[in-house]
């Protein structure tokens, strides 16, 4: 297994009519087709009941065993790799600092999310456990395992941090709290402290008190859409989905009042149709609550209702990257940027000299998320090739070296004199 795999989708130079954004009008969702009555509900595999036996690589062409949360947990092939439970090798990375988690059941998730490859309307062509999620499968594995390999590594693990993220389920609060409970009770939070990637559609504040008592570290919230508008079209009723931006924001007022300062964060996919201005003025407002924003460039995942769309134009992309890092971690504020009358970043408020060390150090376009044991502005959870394919990376998995700096510069358009960008040079490392 690699992350280096054919794509169907590649990021566009431009938005759709050449321009270098996502405009609202073009990235409007298809609509979900109808499922039938024998695949809905993860009826094939309830039907089918084939035993679970260890690790389940993802197979669309085999039947899918019956493996449930809160005996099986699904994570990202980054995280298997890491925790050397499937063989395979990521493009210049030795592996991932947090064991991403997403909870599993047959029936799935039960929201319908425009953009996602879990969404519901999936179950027409595949079972669950075979979907693809952020551009990569997700083995499913016994949580039990999972729990034993971190615990007798200690120290020396290679993660510095372990995500629950819940779906859209019945049973997924409760089982959220059974999964952390396995983990708390062999693995000190101390070593490898836990976020928790809600769903808030389920949630009450209470939920989100019990979860911090028992020893979460950071709750985070995906609002993924920077306007109510959007995300009413991507994960609302746009698309017969159940969530809804007043609940998502409820939540995570919960999550500020009880998680505290720098403990609690959202999460904004970049270039569904927003402005920039839109999303510097979301961010802005968390780091004004005292959270943190996760950024994610928009990727047509294969299969969803988004697919057919344009990935975020990198010019986009990078200059939402920059500000965003600025206003979270550069003291920077939305006000001392200057938009143009497209909402696009024309001026990130700081002197060009302060402007190129920022650039230059990298750490801007790494992957954003919650930290791990290195710096407060360096994620643990680093996704690698989540929202990009290797050969045009939008978010770094790793630190950025002179010939991705070079690369950078020439997507926002500040290349340096006499540093030219030569295409496809960084793929020669
Ligand atoms: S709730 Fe999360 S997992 Fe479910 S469809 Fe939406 S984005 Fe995907």
């Amino acid at each position: 297994m690699t992350c280096l795999k054919k794509e169907i989708a590649l990021p566009s130079r431009a938005g759709i009519g050449g321009l270098d954004f996502n405009a609202y009008d073009v990235m409007a969702p298809r609509k979900p087709g109808a499922t039938p009555a024998t695949a809905k509900n993860g009826a094939r595999v309830k039907h089918n009941n084939v035993p679970p036996e260890g690790v389940y690589l993802p197979n669309n062409n085999r039947l899918a065993p019956h493996m449930r949360s809160p005996e099986y947990v699904q994570m990202s092939t980054a995280a298997a790799i890491t925790l050397g439970v499937m063989p395979g090798k990521m493009h210049r990375c030795s592996c991932t600092r947090c064991l991403n988690l997403l909870l599993t059941y047959p029936e799935g998730c039960r929201a319908n999310c425009a953009y996602c490859g879990l969404a519901r309307h999936r179950e027409a062509d595949r079972d669950y456990a075979d979907r693809n999620f952020i551009r990569v499968d997700w083995p499913a594995v016994p949580m039990d395992q999972a729990v034993e390999i971190v615990a007798s590594q200690g120290e020396a693990t290679p993660f510095h941090r372990m995500c629950i993220s819940m779906i859209t389920h019945p049973r997924s609060d409760e089982d959220t709290v059974t999964v952390l409970r396995k983990w708390t009770s062999r693995i000190d939070p101390a070593t490898v402290p836990v976020s928790i990637l809600s769903n808030p559609t389920t949630m009450t504040r209470a939920d989100v008190q019990q979860l911090r008592d028992l020893g979460a570290d950071i709750f985070t919230v995906a609002l993924d859409a920077a306007t109510p508008d959007i995300f009413d079209r991507t994960r609302g009723k746009g698309v017969a989905s159940p969530h809804s931006w007043a609940k998502y924001w409820e939540i995570l007022e919960d999550a500020r009042d009880i998680f505290g300062r720098e403990k609690f964060g959202a999460h904004i996919i970049v270039g569904m149709g927003e402005t920039e201005h839109d999303t510097l003025t979301l961010v802005q407002r968390l780091v004004d609550m005292g959270g943190h924003s996760h950024m994610f460039c928009f990727f047509p995942e294969k299969g969803s209702l988004m697919d057919h769309l344009p990935a975020t134009p990198r010019d986009q992309w990078r200059r939402v990257q920059l500000a965003r890092y600025l206003i979270d971690y550069r003291g920077v504020r939305v006000e001392h940027m200057r938009f143009d009358e497209q909402g696009r970043v024309a001026d990130f408020g700081i002197p060009k000299s302060e402007m190129d060390n920022v650039i230059d150090e990298g750490v801007a376009f790494r992957t954003s998320g919650c930290p791990g044991k290195v710096r407060e502005d360096i994620s643990a959870c680093d996704r690698p090739y989540g929202d990009s394919p290797p050969s045009n990376i939008a978010s770094y998995p790793f630190q950025p070296v002179t010939v991705d700096i070079r690369k950078i510069r020439h997507q926002l358009g500040m290349e340096k004199p006499g540093e030219a960008y030569v295409e496809g040079e960084e793929l020669e490392m």
